[in-house]
């Protein structure tokens, strides 16, 4: 079972604080279109198979050499439905739409108006939690199970149909963060590990992504969705950032995260 996810953030046209999260550390994921359109453009060119639905998808059903890919997005940003969804569907394309309930209609953010219209247009759409807590993984199982459950309930009130696909917030997963998502009737989790094996655990499968951000080369989801190199590539530099966890233990943050973060925010995370 194996599928290349792709991860992206808001995208813009003048300034990264038109959409989704304010803050340095959130600014450093979100791309300027034309490096948008140019990551898609890299895709397209070596794909002419579409991004698969991951409530569907029979994986592991290797077309030739390549493995099936999918395209999400978290964070719930205005982009997506400003910017992103458009683009996508001229391609044919759906993608995932992963929103932190607590900021639907906030500036920046979708409201629920545009939630339904992206729904009944195909793109799927996902809880990436409520709150978007800094540390995910630092929560209570309790507090888990209920961030999802309150964020599953407010999308299907939004869409009036059944929510069960996920992203972890800040890629701060852990098994009880699968654990929780599955008591909350989530079926598929994405976290952030850049890998294409899709685990089960209890109920829940679990798929890893590849995430571009800015700065990134312009080739690098290309790279990505037809290149075993540049994935492992991917994985070693992730499990090389990931020494630092044990050393800091339950305190764990991404270093260069908390440096960059204005403390006190509500719109601090990525
Ligand atoms: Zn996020």
């Amino acid at each position: 079972m194996r599928v290349v996810s792709l991860l992206f953030h808001d995208v813009f046209a003048d300034d990264p604080a038109e959409s989704g999260f304010v803050s340095d550390a959130a600014h450093r994921y979100k791309l300027a279109l034309p490096d948008f359109d140019a990551q898609l453009a890299g895709v397209r060119g070596v794909r002419t198979d579409s991004p698969v639905d991951a409530r569907t998808i029979e994986y592991g059903q290797a077309r030739g050499d390549s493995l099936p890919f999918l395209v999400t997005v978290d964070d719930g940003g205005e982009s997506y439905y400003t910017k992103i969804a458009e683009r996508l569907d001229r391609r044919g394309w759906r993608g995932h739409c992963f929103v932190s309930t607590d900021f639907i209609g906030r500036r920046g953010f979708l409201n629920r108006e545009q939630i339904r219209r992206l729904a009944r247009r195909g793109h799927v759409i996902g809880s990436h939690s409520a709150s978007h807590p800094l540390r995910f993984s630092a929560l209570s199982f309790g507090e888990m199970v209920s961030e999802w459950t309150r964020s599953r309930q407010v999308l299907e009130d939004i869409i009036g149909s059944r929510i069960d696909v996920a992203s972890v917030p800040g890629g701060y997963f852990s098994p009880a963060v699968a654990r929780a998502a599955g008591a909350a009737g989530i079926r598929v989790l994405f976290t952030s590990e850049p890998v294409t094996r899709v685990a089960a655990d209890g109920a829940c499968l679990l798929i890893g992504r590849f995430t571009i951000r800015r700065g990134d080369r312009h080739d690098a989801a290309r790279r990505y969705v037809s290149t075993a190199v540049a994935r492992s590539l991917a994985w070693a530099s992730w499990n090389a950032k990931g020494l630092v966890k044990p050393l800091l233990g339950s305190s764990y943050i991404r270093l260069s995260d908390w440096l960059l973060t204005p403390r006190a925010s509500s719109r601090t995370q990525a």
